[in-house]
Formats: structure tokens, sequence, C-alpha cells
């Protein structure tokens, strides 16, 4: 424990003004949870439903959980209750769903948009081009129960510093561009959620305003 404190104080250091730490606690007991937050972190990232479900009322209430894990529509129901924010949301038909259940507990749920841009095959996360297209259909502007605040994406798990700077960079211009076509007059459209245990230095050099640090702070996963 007094190894994942002073992680956590070394990763807190390391970051510039104006970047938050989201720690990510999946698969970590609800013990190391409650030694970091007793370290005043109260921003935890979970990534599966269940996980988050079983924590989440064994733990203080001013905790902010954000959902970074790829979210089924099916599931929303579960956590919209409670969540601050939900991170990966990658499809109209989630945003969507996330709206209705939050309108149902009567919430506004903040959520990113989650961008694919690692050279990696993976299913999840809009293109750009998906993106623009999700964003000029327009419909989104119907949905008064969640609020859009910011772009978020994983860049490639690789060694490569200046490939993991490219796609960063790519990330950031991006933000720029939806920001001005489609948020230029909304505040809250402010966050660039990239940056992960091996790469959230790179990050906050690509202006990044959260990092998702997980093994840095609370070590190896056990799955
Ligand atoms: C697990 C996870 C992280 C944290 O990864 P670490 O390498 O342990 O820091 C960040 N973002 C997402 C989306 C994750 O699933």
């Amino acid at each position: 424990m007094e190894g994942l404190r002073a992680n956590l104080r070394r990763v807190l250091d390391s970051l510039p003004a104006g970047v938050r730490l989201v720690a990510v606690s999946k698969f970590h007991p609800v013990e190391s949870i409650l030694t970091a937050y007793a370290e005043g972190q109260r921003l935890f990232g979970e990534s599966h439903v269940q996980e988050m479900q079983a924590k989440h009322p064994l733990l203080p209430s001013d905790i902010e959980w954000h959902f970074i894990g790829h979210l089924q529509t099916n599931k929303v129901k579960y956590i919209v209750p409670y969540v601050s924010m939900i991170e990966a949301v990658d499809s109209f038909r989630l945003l969507a769903e996330i709206d209705r259940q939050a309108s149902k507990c009567h919430r506004v749920v903040d959520v990113l948009l989650e961008l694919h841009i690692a050279k990696e095959e993976t299913k999840y996360g809009l293109t750009f081009e998906a993106c623009r297209a999700l964003l000029d259909d327009g419909a989104w502007r119907n949905l008064s129960h969640i609020r859009i605040c910011g772009l978020m994406m994983m860049a490639s798990y690789v060694d490569d510093e200046e490939q993991i700077r490219e796609e960063m960079t790519a990330a950031a211009d991006f933000f720029d561009e939806v920001k001005s076509r489609y948020f230029a007059d909304a505040d809250y459209f402010c966050e660039r959620s990239w940056g992960m245990s091996h790469d959230y230095a790179i990050a906050c050099e690509c202006r990044s305003t959260i990092v998702r640090v997980g093994t840095t702070i609370f070590g190896e996963r056990e799955y």
C-alpha cells in the first residue's frame, strides 16, 4: 500500500496544471481504491459494468466514476444512475440509449466520443469520417440528457514514441476541428482523454486534459 501511495503521488506530481487523473482501478480491490482515496484521489475509472456495479456501493459517494470501457447498450441502465462520465461512446445508438436512461433518472450524463486512430485492429471507436458523419447528422442535438464534453482515444500500443505522438497530435487537431464546427459556444466541450501508463507523459505534451492511468499506480492486473 505504501508503494501505491508513492506511485499515485509520483503520477500526480508529474501532471501539468489542467490535466486530471483518472485512476484506473479495474481488476484491483476496493482496498486499493480506498488507499488512493485516502490520499485525496476522487476520480476513478472502470471498464467492466459488473465490476463497477459491485464496487460502487462499497465506496464513498463522493467518488467520481468514469466508465472507460466498451459499453453495450443493454447495460447502460445499470450505470447511468451514478456514473460521472461515459468516456468511450462510439455510436449514435449508444448515445441515444444513454440519453433515454438518463432522462428516466432525471440526470444529464457527460460523455466523450471515442476515436479510432491507432493502426491496430479494434472494433471500437469512430474514424474521423464517422465522427463527422455522426455530428453532421445533427440528431444528437435533440438528446437533452447527455452532454458531449470532448473526445477520447487510445494510441497504438507500441514502443515507437513518434507514432504515439503522431496519433495523439492527430486527435488534438481533430478536437480543434470538432470544437469549432459543432461546439464553438459550448464551454463544456473541453476534454481530451488520452494517455495511459506507458504513454501519459507524451499525452500531456499532446494537449491531453484527462489521463487514464492504472498499472503505474496500482501495479499489474491479475486477470
Ligand atoms: C485499462 C485501461 C487504461 C489504463 O491502462 P494502464 O496501462 O493500466 O494504465 C486506460 N484506458 C482504458 C480505456 C483502459 O481500458
